[in-house]
Parts: structure tokens; sequence; C-alpha cells
């Protein structure tokens, strides 16, 4: 027994319990790090914040000075944060799918930035995130933003019962934003229906209208594609932030006395940026350092309500984004024909290259912090993870076989977010997908070159024009973390054999179980 209790680092009175509950064999099976968590009785409820475009120099436990996030920095200081997490792709949609799937969406055709008319890319009756909790037996909800489409068909009708869309792919609950919030339709989707519908004023959407037209104003803020109808359901801007977190909290208290799942994808802070007027120039750093303040009063909301109810113990709390950020090209005042939205200089994606779109490190690499008190142990971690691990993480976290068939890029991350000592990283490589597919190796990262001679991006996201003979980008991130140093003429094998790493996972279709 004592052996058994050094190598699980579980209490006598619940490995007696387990013995009691479900026999032997399952006993024998605490040897697997598997079974530790799944051995108690306690199955921990998971809550996973990703905020929307915040980037890695964000949080003032990042780095920041002209934005104050207590409520964030707190909970790094009581758990792990990571220096090298990533999205799995360096804009929306892309990163959402992967996160759900356990595969990364360039995969497959169809993933790429939504409009809030596309069908829901991910197939019902897949393995999904909230599918796996549901399987172990949770309750799971998502509140906040989808962009993962909605209905069978394009375009979305969002006047009847709107499926398939979340309760057809895991989760038992819904509150959500369709698209985004620059984009049509502006208003919440509970479970199957718009929320607060009058039927004698229908939704009527027109992509074909861009943002800035006369017509794409909704709430005099421009949006992509134009709406009419729907005028009693309309959100409003400002308040968006104090729904979804009143939403978010209601559901774990609704929950608090059974395992749960909360996927919490805040609007904070893509664009429009329209705080509410109590964190109106509440930050140094303009409009948008204001929205990170907001978002963080929403992380303290959502810490406050799980650690008053008594939940805290057994609650894993993730906050992270879902790519890197990015200043608003458009403006603040946009009606006014637009002008780059400016934030006195603060460095949102801290001391690295680019940003949302762009596969250097500063579209992908963004913070993480996990919390779950007494099993997490606190401090900083320079593991290399991706939020495309959370699949195979949470089905080892709950006891279960992720089958080789699902989740084809989803490694278990479990021991790095612990802080468990490690023998060899939890991945050995990763692929950042941004304007062209980089892939990691340790310290290492390989870009190809770009093919074509299109303009680099703005800001430095698309990088140089392939000339012809050039052999791609090669950084060596441990004392070049700002990618400015291109060494891949310096290191030809090095380059040969990150090549031949990236194209053999993605011509097979998956990079676990290689
Ligand atoms: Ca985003």
């Amino acid at each position: 027994m004592s052996i058994l209790k050094e190598i699980c680092g579980i209490s006598r009175r619940s490995f007696l319990q387990t013995v009691a509950g479900t026999g032997v064999l399952a006993s024998m099976e605490l040897f697997s790090s598997r079974s530790v968590f799944a051995a108690e009785n306690k199955k921990p409820n998971v809550v996973f914040i990703l905020a929307d475009d915040v980037g890695y120099g964000d949080f003032s436990c990042y780095g920041a000075v002209k934005i104050k996030t207590p409520h964030i920095d707190k909970l790094a200081a009581e758990g792990r944060r990571f220096t090298d997490a990533h999205s799995p792709s360096a804009v929306c949609t892309p990163t959402r799918y992967a996160l759900m799937t356990g595969e990364y969406a360039w995969r497959k055709q169809g993933t790429g930035i939504l409009p809030g008319i596309a069908a829901i890319i991910i197939e019902p009756g897949r393995m999904t995130l909230p599918a796996m909790f549901k399987q172990a037996g949770y309750t799971t909800a998502v509140v906040g933003k989808w962009h993962l489409g909605l209905g069978a068909q394009t375009p979305t009708d969002y006047n009847g019962e709107i499926k398939p869309g979340p309760l057809e792919v895991g989760f038992d609950q819904c509150f959500i934003i369709p698209a985004t919030g620059d984009r049509t339709p502006c208003v919440y989707v509970e479970n199957h229906r718009v929320a607060g519908l009058d039927p004698k004023d229908p939704i009527k959407l027109d992509y074909t209208v861009k943002r800035g037209e006369p017509r794409s104003f909704v709430n005099d803020i421009p949006r992509i594609g134009e709406q009419t109808g729907g005028r009693s359901a309309l959100w409003k801007d400002d308040d968006i932030a104090d729904t979804l977190t009143g939403k978010a909290i209601k559901f774990i208290e609704q929950n608090k006395d059974k395992p749960f799942f909360l996927y919490f994808a805040t609007h904070d802070i893509h664009v429009p940026r329209v705080p509410h007027p109590r964190f109106k120039g509440s930050s140094q750093a303009g409009v948008r350092g204001d929205v990170v303040q907001e978002f963080d009063w929403s992380v303290g909301k959502v810490i406050e309500t799980i650690d008053k109810l008594g939940l805290a113990e057994n609650t894993i709390i993730i906050v992270t984004s879902d790519n890197g950020g990015v200043l608003d090209q458009n403006g603040p005042d946009a009606v006014h024909g637009g002008t780059e939205e400016t934030n006195n200089g603060h460095a949102f994606n801290g001391p690295l290259r680019a940003g949302k779109g762009s596969a250097y490190e500063g579209g992908t690499r963004i913070p993480f912090i996990a919390r779950w008190p007494g099993k997490i142990k606190p401090g900083v971690s320079s593991e290399l993870i991706c939020h495309v691990d959370m699949l195979a993480t949470v089905a080892e976290l709950t006891g279960q076989k992720l089958s080789t068939d699902v989740g084809p890029d989803s490694f278990n991350i479990l021991p790095a977010l612990l802080g468990e000592k490690l023998n060899k990283p939890c991945r050995d490589h990763l692929i950042e997908h941004g304007h062209v597919l980089a892939i990691r190796e340790g310290t290492w990262k390989y870009l190809p070159a770009r093919q074509g001679r299109k303009k680099a991006g703005k800001k430095d996201n698309a990088g140089p024009a392939s000339t012809g003979k050039a052999v791609g980008e090669l950084y060596n991130l441990a004392e070049d973390i700002g990618e400015q140093n291109n060494v891949a003429d310096k290191n030809p094998d090095i380059v040969k054999r990150l090549s031949g790493m990236l194209e053999k996972y993605k011509t097979a279709g998956r990079s676990r179980y290689m």
C-alpha cells in the first residue's frame, strides 16, 4: 500500500474506495498515470476559457505594463503558466475546429474563417472534446463565440430550429455568438433558437454586403454582412461580456453538484472592441487594453464563483487565447473612414514576430495558464503544448482510451499540465498554421519558402516571398525568439530533417501514432 501511495500520490481512503467500488482489476490500473485521477471518485470539473485575439504579451503576468490583469495574474501564481503554448492556428475558426476535434484544421477543406451563414463544419456523431467529457458522465456547455458554422446547409436559417449545432456535437447546452462580433447575425443562439426572436420580424442576412458599406451597420457599428429583421433579438455590444459571463456563472452554479465541462469562449478582445462604460479608459493601452481588462474581469468572476461554491480543489481552470494579437486596421472610428487603432506602444505579442494570421511565433504562441489546486504544481513551464492536445489530455484525465482513428494530432499533455518531471517532451514537434505551415522541433523552427511572389503582408505577417532558390527560414528560438536571424543556410541538415518531418506529417493525415 505504501508503495502504491508513493507511486500514485493518492490518499489511502481514495485507494480503498477504488478497490471497494470497482474491484481489484481496476485497482491494478493505479500503476498507470491515467487512473490516478479516474480512480478518485470525484471527476474534476474543467473550465476552458478561450479569449479571442489576446496576444502573448497582453497579460501583466506575461510582461504587460500598460494593462493590468490581476485576476489572471493570481490564477498564474496559483497555477502553471506556459511560455511555449500554441493555438492550433493563427486565426479563429481553424483553432476552434482543432480544439474540438483534435485534428489540425488545415487537413480539412472548408475550415477557414467562416461567415455567419456557414453550415456546421464538424460532422455530427464525430468524437469531440465535449463528447469525450459526456462519455465520462460530465454535463457540458459552450458559452460565447462558436464560429464553427450552424445548420446542415449554407446559408443557415436563423428563423426556425437551428441544427445541427453545438448540441449535435457533444454539448448539453449552448448560449453562443454564432460567428464573431463583427459578423452578422448580431444575436445570441440559445440551444436551437435565436434568443428573443420575434417570429413576425424574421432575420435576413446578406453576405454580399462588406463591412463599412452603409447597409452593414448594426447598432451603428459596421459588420461583415447585412442583417435586417431580428430587431428584438439584437445584442447590445457593450453588454456582451456581462451577458456571457452571467451565463457562464449560471451554468457553474446549476451544475455545482456534478462534474461539468464549460467551454467559455469570450467575445473579448475581438473587434469591434466596445467595452462596457465601466472599463472604458481603464487601461493605458487604448480601447484594446480596456477590453483585455474587461476579459480579466470575466475571468475573475468565474474564479470567484468557483471558489465561493467550494469547487476550487476539484476544478481545472484554463485561460488561453485562440490566436495572437492584432491591431484593428479599421480603427475605432471606422464610421469616418477608418484609422489604425493605437494602443500607446503596448507590445501585445511581447517579443514575438508578427501576429494574428502569421506562422511566425506571434501568430500562434499565446498565453496559457492552468490552475488545479493541489494537483497542478504552481510554476512556469516552457513545455511545447497546443490546444489540439485537449482531446487526448481529457481522455487521459477521465480514464478513457483515445482510439487511433480520432484526434489524429492530439497528444496527451497532462504530465506537462500537472508539472510532472518529464523524461521526454509531451510532443517532440508541432505544426504551426499561419501564412504557411511551419514546424517546431524543440526550439528549432522551420518555415518553408512561401510559394509565389505575393507581396509580404502588413506587419511582417507573411514573410518574404520565395526567390526561387530559397530554402526557407530556420530559427533557433532558444537564442532568437523574435525570429530575426535566419540560419537556414548554415544548417542544411536541420532544414532537411524538419522539412522532411513536415512533409511526412502533412501527407500521413496524422501526427500521432506514426
Ligand atoms: Ca481570434
